[in-house]
């Protein structure tokens, strides 16, 4: 629009109803909220990577779906700021960071929908796609002193349509005692300056090669790895060659100077804590549910803005 147009535009403005103005005022909002959310999918003066064949400095092709579309020189094929991403094509970018907003505050998932005036199943499957890379902002390694413990869950198909049993009542128990194939169990480790890594180790009892596969690359040469007196943890320790102690919380010593997994057992009381208003979480979605809470801890992430550049995969951006 021409600057004289606009400028009647804002006269004629002056003279809207109350009702007008409210609808006025709406349509802005919501396209401030686009604004927001397209200034970080695609930040000023940065070209996507041509997500087909990784090719740099793509031509600018025209607009589609509201977003800047571009062609690879390499391989001609076209492509958005979003191609690539669990976030191509899920519609309402206006929403995006409201709705985000309510991942920040722990929105169930009913809520989050009624609060940006989408579907609740629109809402689910917006949860998942956000998290979807999220999950994966981890620290690199873990330092200086770092606890390991293992927490489980019960195994839960919540959702699934084909139950190989009968099903159990929300919050059941399991029948078995002990630590069974009915249990999940999730690594949680922690260093001293809080960097968490976590992973969903599957059903059943922890072991050294779930060790090895989840923390042997994440842990620096000379951290001194503090855990319970579960066998798997001196075995993992002396096969990487890393320096270990056991304490035993269960019998009486709660800690024995610096070396104590305190650390890390408050972090997996804030994640029960946290799971329980989610009232079960199938099993399938757990590493989502633990990527999400870590992005909360100490507000790790604190704004919108900064978790929808996870949810893009741009971490340390
Ligand atoms: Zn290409």
């Amino acid at each position: 629009m021409r600057a004289r147009q606009f400028e009647q535009l804002l006269q004629r403005l002056c003279s809207l109803t109350r009702r007008q103005r409210t609808r006025l005022l709406a349509l802005l909002q919501s396209a401030a909220g686009l604004d927001r959310a397209l200034d970080v999918i695609e930040p000023a003066g940065v070209l996507p990577i041509c997500p087909h064949c990784q090719a740099s400095k793509p031509y600018r092709h025209g607009h589609a779906h509201g977003l800047q579309r571009y062609r690879c020189r390499a391989c001609s094929r076209t492509f958005n700021a979003l191609s690539g991403t669990p976030l191509a094509r899920l519609r309402h970018k206006a929403r995006w960071l409201d709705y985000l907003d309510g991942m920040l505050d722990s929105r169930s998932v009913r809520r989050a929908a009624g609060q940006v005036g989408v579907a609740s199943a629109t809402s689910f499957r917006w949860r998942h796609r956000f998290l979807g890379l999220a999950k994966d902002d981890r620290p690199a390694k873990l330092e200086g002193i770092a606890e390991a413990d293992e927490m489980y869950v019960l195994e839960s198909h919540k959702g699934s349509r084909s139950l190989q049993r009968p099903p159990r009542r929300r919050g059941g128990k399991a029948t078995k005692r002990g630590i069974s194939r009915e249990q999940m169990c999730i690594l949680v480790a922690r260093d001293r300056s809080g960097q968490t890594i976590d992973a969903v180790t599957g059903k059943g009892a922890l072991t050294k090669q779930h060790l090895i596969d989840h923390l042997g690359a994440r842990l620096q040469a000379d951290v001194l790895l503090v855990t319970d007196s579960h066998a798997a943890y001196p075995a993992f320790a002396r096969e990487q060659g890393i320096s270990h102690e056991a304490v035993n919380p269960g019998a009486g010593v709660r800690t024995c100077g610096a070396l104590h997994i305190q650390n890390v057992n408050a972090y997996h009381s804030r994640m029960r804590a946290w799971l329980l208003p989610f009232r079960g979480v199938a099993s399938r979605y757990l590493s989502h549910y633990f990527g999400w809470r870590w992005a909360l801890d100490g507000q790790r992430i604190a704004s919108p803005e900064a978790l929808l550049r996870v949810a893009l995969g741009r971490f340390n951006t």
